[in-house]
């Protein structure tokens, strides 16, 4: 008898450290509960982002302009149908991001996680040739966007108290000259000014602002710049990449997007984090050995 009250009590002491259990729960499921607006969500980098999310217990809205695409995504996750849904947004036109957002929070009830992720890589020509309003499309897509999904989504944590995640895939390019073509090399060197300055104000607010920077992942967003194949896209990767045995894959940099999105990262904002095999960290250096 004394062994079964004893067994009681320590059952009762588990049951009365809501911390702890939370905590184990939170491992299990990272983001049960968590509402999630995921630009450029219906292809690459964004989809494997948004079916990891799913995983993970998310609600997730897609934004992007592909609508059969996304609309096709969106039907083959049976498993998680009422827990995804499409709203077509183009993130240069700030009232289609603002409407995305409000469209979130209506259909989900809150807006904890950003991943402002849509991109595109521009003008492949040289500087001596550049079409400017190439540039500035680059720009409007790449950083204006970006600004744009970063205002709305903060607006609607604010408001709702929220500590919410914002993570912007930015790139390689953001560190380095050389690593892509001008406009887009330009551009994601300014989503890393304004994801600090956001960090700076956002803060206060409770809300955690990163970036994700990828080395190359055989996207159609790469595919179409060099005219090549997925496949080829990762061998050329990988011949000049830092980390061998590897092959990125845009689940890769979905990872480090749901572990900046968790709990898990809860302490960390301003930072931009590499998923490049240390790429940017070893280039311009010279053998030693
Ligand atoms: P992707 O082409 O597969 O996905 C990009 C998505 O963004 C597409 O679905 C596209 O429709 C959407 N999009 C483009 N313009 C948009 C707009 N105006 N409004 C809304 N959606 C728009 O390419 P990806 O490689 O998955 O790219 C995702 C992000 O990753 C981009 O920001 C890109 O710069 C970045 N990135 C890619 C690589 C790479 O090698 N693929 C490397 C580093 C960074």
């Amino acid at each position: 008898i004394l062994g079964l009250v004893r067994s009681y009590e320590q059952l009762k002491f588990k049951e009365e450290q809501p911390g702890k259990a939370s905590i184990e729960k939170e491992k299990e499921i990272p983001l049960e509960s968590k509402v999630a607006l995921i630009t450029g969500g219906a292809s690459g980098i964004g989809e494997a982002a948004a079916r990891l999310f799913l995983e993970h217990g998310a609600r997730v809205v897609i934004a992007d302009v592909q609508d059969d695409l996304a609309h096709q995504l969106v039907a083959s996750l049976t498993d998680y149908s009422g827990n995804i849904c499409y709203h077509r947004c183009d993130v240069r036109d700030e009232k289609q991001v603002e409407d995305a957002v409000s469209h979130t929070v209506t259909k989900y009830g809150s807006l904890d996680i950003l991943f402002s992720n849509a991109g595109i890589m521009g003008p492949m020509t040289a500087l001596l040739d550049m079409d400017l309003d190439a540039f500035d499309n680059t720009m409007a897509v790449n950083v204006r966007g970006v600004a744009a999904t970063i205002k709305h989504a903060a607006r609607a944590m604010v408001a709702k108290k929220t500590p919410g995640s914002i993570i912007c895939t930015a790139s390689v390019a953001a560190s380095i000259g050389g690593a892509g073509p001008h406009a887009y090399t330009t551009s994601k060197h300014a989503m890393i000014g304004l994801m600090r300055t956001a960090c700076k104000e956002l803060g206060a607010y409770g809300i955690r602002v990163n970036c994700i920077s990828p080395f190359g992942v055989g996207t159609p967003l790469s595919c179409a710049a060099y005219n090549v194949e997925a496949s080829q896209v990762e061998a050329n990767c990988s011949a000049i990449g830092n980390l061998k045995g590897v092959v990125l894959k845009a689940n890769h940099v979905a990872e480090a997007a749901l572990f900046l999105a968790s709990d898990e990262s809860v302490y960390v904002s301003g930072q931009n984090l590499g998923v490049d095999g240390g790429f940017t960290v070893v280039s311009g250096s010279y053998s030693v050995s």
